[in-house]
Order: C-alpha cells, then sequence, then structure tokens
C-alpha cells in the first residue's frame, strides 16, 4: 500500500490552522513528550547511526555493546572494524554499520575543532550544524536533524519512514517528495519550540496506527481531517469483498 492517497496535482499545502488542529489531536492521543537535550552530540550520532534498519531495543543493545567493549570513542575509532562489528552485531547490519562509524570518528578527528567532540555544534547556526553534520560520511538531513534536536534542542526536525508516510498521507507534504525537501517542509510547517512533539507524535501514530501496509483509519483519531482515510476505506471495504 503506498504511503500516498493524494495525487500530486490535488495537493495543496498545509494551511497553519490544519498543523494545529492536527498537533492539537496527536496531543489528546499521545501527550506532550518530554525529553530534554542531553548535550552529548557524539553519542546521538553513533546511536542514529545504529538506529538504521533496526527496531529501538536493537539499537540499545548494539549502542551499550559498544560502550562496553570500548572505554573511548578514540579505541572504536583505532579498533580493527572486525572487533567493532562484533560489538554491534544485535542491531543488523553490523558489517556496514561498523565501518560507518569507524568512518564518521576519523573524519570527525580531522575535521573538528575540538578532537572527538562535537559539543561546539550548540555554538553554530543550525545551517552551520547541519553542514558540518551532512559532511561527514554517511550522514544525511534525518541523521544531523536528530543530533540538533535531541542533543541540544535546536530548531531541526528528523524525518524519518514513519512521520514521511503519516505526513504525507495528512496531505502535509507533497507527495513523492524527495526526503530533502520533506525536512524543509517539516521545519516550515512546525510552530516553533514544538519540534521534538510534532516529531515524536507523528512518530508513534504512524508505529500504532498509521501502518504503511494496514492504516487503522476507522479507529484513528485523524480520520476526520485526513484526506487519505476515505480512500483507504474504500480500498480496504474492495479487499474485504474480493476475500470473502
Ligand atoms: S486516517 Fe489516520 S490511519 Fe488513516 S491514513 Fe489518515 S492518518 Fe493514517
Amino acid at each position: 500500500m503506498s504511503a500516498a492517497a493524494i495525487s500530486k496535482s490535488a495537493w495543496a499545502g498545509p494551511e497553519r490552522r490544519r498543523v494545529y488542529a492536527i498537533r492539537d489531536r496527536l496531543r489528546l492521543v499521545y501527550g506532550i513528550p518530554v525529553d530534554r537535550p542531553h548535550g552529548d552530540a557524539l553519542a546521538e550520532l553513533i546511536l542514529t547511526v545504529l538506529s538504521q534498519s533496526t527496531n529501538d531495543r536493537n539499537r540499545d543493545v548494539a549502542y551499550f555493546g559498544l560502550r562496553e567493549r570500548f572505554g573511548s570513542w578514540e579505541q572504536v575509532r583505532d579498533a580493527p572494524v572486525g572487533e567493532v562489528e562484533l560489538a554491534i552485531r544485535r542491531g543488523g547490519i553490523s558489517k556496514v554499520k561498523s565501518a560507518r562509524i569507524k568512518a564518521i570518528l576519523a573524519t570527525i578527528s580531522e575535521t573538528s575543532p575540538a578532537a572527538l567532540d562535537l559539543t561546539w555544534l550548540a555554538d553554530r547556526t543550525v545551517p552551520q550544524a547541519q553542514e558540518y553534520l551532512c559532511s561527514l560520511p554517511g550522514v544525511g538531513r534525518k541523521t544531523a536533524a536528530c543530533v540538533l534536536l535531541f542533543s541540544f534542542g535546536m530548531r531541526d526536525v528528523p524525518v524519518d519512514t514513519h512521520v514521511s508516510r503519516v505526513g504525507t498521507r495528512l496531505g502535509l507534504f507533497r507527495p513523492a517528495a524527495p526526503f530533502e525537501e520533506l525536512h524543509d517542509s517539516m521545519l516550515d510547517l512546525t510552530p516553533r519550540g514544538q519540534e521534538l512533539e510534532l516529531h515524536l507524535n507523528l512518530l508513534r501514530h504512524g508505529r500504532r496506527t498509521c501502518d504503511a501496509r494496514r492504516p487503522q483509519c476507522d479507529a484513528c483519531a485523524l480520520a476526520r481531517m485526513c484526506p487519505s482515510a476515505r480512500t483507504f476505506k474504500v480500498r480496504s471495504t474492495a479487499e474485504s469483498r474480493r476475500a470473502s
């Protein structure tokens, strides 16, 4: 089932009051998340690399495996790649991730003004910090946004697969827009200071209700304000008829 049930020609872009209405409805269902910025940008960066193509639990197991096995990020950087791979194996695609982590750490060592440390990013503007992070091997806008928002509370909003799918179905994003555009759109539409709330609540909604293959539109708190609800309900009814 595709993410978009709205055609490109029918898409008009979100009005601000619709964004507020969606935010308020999500707030009723999921509350306002509170997560203070922790300040450790390098840890957040490695955690985000480990989160690729796995669930939160396996990501955390891989992260703590890495921290237990090595006493410092310098040791991870200098270790044989096979040892790093072994330490993060539970997180999946460990061959790719171990090589990427080592490449990132080596690049930061060469380019960061503070050796293996990224706390200085907090003193940069958002575009400057994004530019530096996106210059690191394999780091894109989503990873950069996770680092800036979760570490420092800077104004950036990660658009992962769940946020992208739910936002597109709700008509917040242009159908089939590339990820770079999704990030710019998400930033434009997010009320200032509510970056974490909108990101996390759209993510939760994607996991719990607006499933990629079978969105639960009948049970969805956003159904009355979702332009895709009717299309999915019609498809679901047709599928049930074919199956009976
Ligand atoms: S009604 Fe809800 S579950 Fe259905 S597509 Fe819209 S947001 Fe997703």
